[in-house]
């Protein structure tokens, strides 16, 4: 698939759930393109003396629901037609989250693991500087994504405030605590996912440790999902990074499965070597993509036996994939609400910053919880009511939220009728 069909398939996904939305045709229309994309050429010194220049991108697909929102991705395989496609996913999930953001997103052409640690803090603090004009904490407010952290995240807000004159947190959130992050940010995107597939057991009374989990992709979100399920009972049997993979029929010991991955960067523990493409034709209840876009593919989609399929990842089906496998007896809980949690909390830490606030850890766990919670069943309750599948149904409340903020300066009918 081109990095162009990325951004072409996203915003298919318009069409077919606005028949089940309110909005406007000029909400749909208006959502077919990104307000603005900015490509910035950045000029790095490297160690050796040497000049090299990064291309990056960032986007702010939609502001009518509040400032831009999304993350920052460092990774070779960065397009501007993956940041607008990205950046639109980032309006929908705000939307369904319901909190007080539109979307956005930016990303560098770098593989990150080739730099060393002061050639990676002059990028981020060049990259800041290249888009400082575009983003602030009224305007666009980026986060990390796949290979940004939180020391990346500090760089970018320490460069941003000497830009603007003032300490200016609020610019960008899944900063290092000790620099106004929040508490709870880390886990986050695992946690919310978490949370909702609890609601999901609830509602089919399943019990945890009657149900397997494989874990396809093993960065932040892979491993905290990991970890989470495992305390609370499930069977974790299988994991796998861009490397390889481990599978444990009886269950792997997940915590010095990450330990190992942490310390030594490489997959290692108690499983057999299973590739990742067999991971995910795994006879499993629980299946998580946890890696990039474009995971399960027209051609893999019929290997999928699981019973549920959460998205940890943004855009891990194509829609070929997609229509296929809402046509089986298989429940996908789609990316614009499967991750929200992470950009929940981010939510969370702007809004800490903004009026000088500390949270404590309950605290977000519980507003993180009980957020998560509702708008899971919104989606669920409109699915079933509907009889249509959830991703369907998550674009479908997204959109009517879109389209109150559009509609509220106006439609065609309106001016209409002088
Ligand atoms: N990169 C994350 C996402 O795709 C988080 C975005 C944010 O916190 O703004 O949802």
């Amino acid at each position: 698939m081109s990095a162009n069909d990325v951004f072409t398939n996203a915003i298919k996904r318009l069409d077919t759930s606005a028949k089940f939305s309110n909005a406007h045709a000029e909400t749909v229309s208006r959502l077919r393109q990104p307000k603005q994309c900015l490509e910035v050429h950045i000029p790095v010194r490297m160690d050796d003396g040497s000049e090299q220049v990064f291309t990056g991108y960032r986007c702010l697909y939609d502001d009518a629901r509040g400032p831009g929102k999304g993350g920052i991705r460092f990774h070779p395989d960065v397009s501007r037609e993956e940041v607008m496609a990205l950046a639109f996913w980032m309006t929908i999930k705000c939307a369904v989250a319901n909190i007080p953001f539109g979307g956005g997103k930016g990303g560098v052409i770098v593989d990150p693991r080739k730099l060393s640690k002061a050639e990676l803090e002059r990028l981020s603090r060049g990259f800041m500087r290249a888009i400082s004009g575009v983003v602030g904490p009224e305007t666009d407010v980026p986060a990390p994504d796949v290979y940004t952290n939180a020391t990346i995240m500090a760089w970018m807000m320490d460069e941003y405030s000497v830009i603007a004159g003032k300490r200016s947190p609020a610019v960008i959130t899944g900063k290092p605590v000790a620099l106004g992050g929040s508490v709870g940010r880390d886990d986050a995107t695992a946690r919310g996912g978490f949370y909702q597939i609890q609601e999901l057991v609830k509602i089919k009374h399943w019990k945890p440790s009657n149900l397997s989990v494989a874990i396809h992709g093993f960065g932040n979100a892979g491993q905290l999902f990991a970890k989470l399920a495992s305390e609370a009972g499930y069977n974790v049997v299988a994991v796998c990074d861009s490397r390889t993979g481990l599978h444990n029929p009886d269950g792997l010991d997940v915590a010095s499965v990450i330990d190992a991955k942490n310390n030594t960067r490489k997959l290692s523990g108690d499983g057999k070597e299973i590739s990742g493409e067999d991971l995910l034709g795994l006879d499993v209840d629980i299946l998580v993509p946890a890696s990039l876009e474009n995971t399960i593919t027209a051609d893999n989609q019929a290997d999928v036996k699981a019973r549920v399929i959460i998205e940890l990842a943004n855009g891990p089906l194509t829609n070929d994939a997609d229509d296929a496998i809402s046509k089986r007896e298989i429940i996908t809980i789609p990316d614009v609400l499967a991750n929200s949690g992470g950009v929940t909390v981010s939510y969370f830490e702007w809004t800490q910053n903004r009026a000088g606030y500390a949270w404590t850890l309950d605290q977000v766990h519980d507003r993180l919880q009980a957020k998560m919670s509702s708008e899971f069943r919104s989606v669920w309750e409109l699915a079933q009511d509907k009889s249509i599948d959830l991703r369907t149904a998550a674009y479908a409340i997204g959109l009517n939220r879109l389209a109150e903020a559009h509609e509220a300066t106006g439609t065609s009918e309106f001016f209409a009728n002088k």
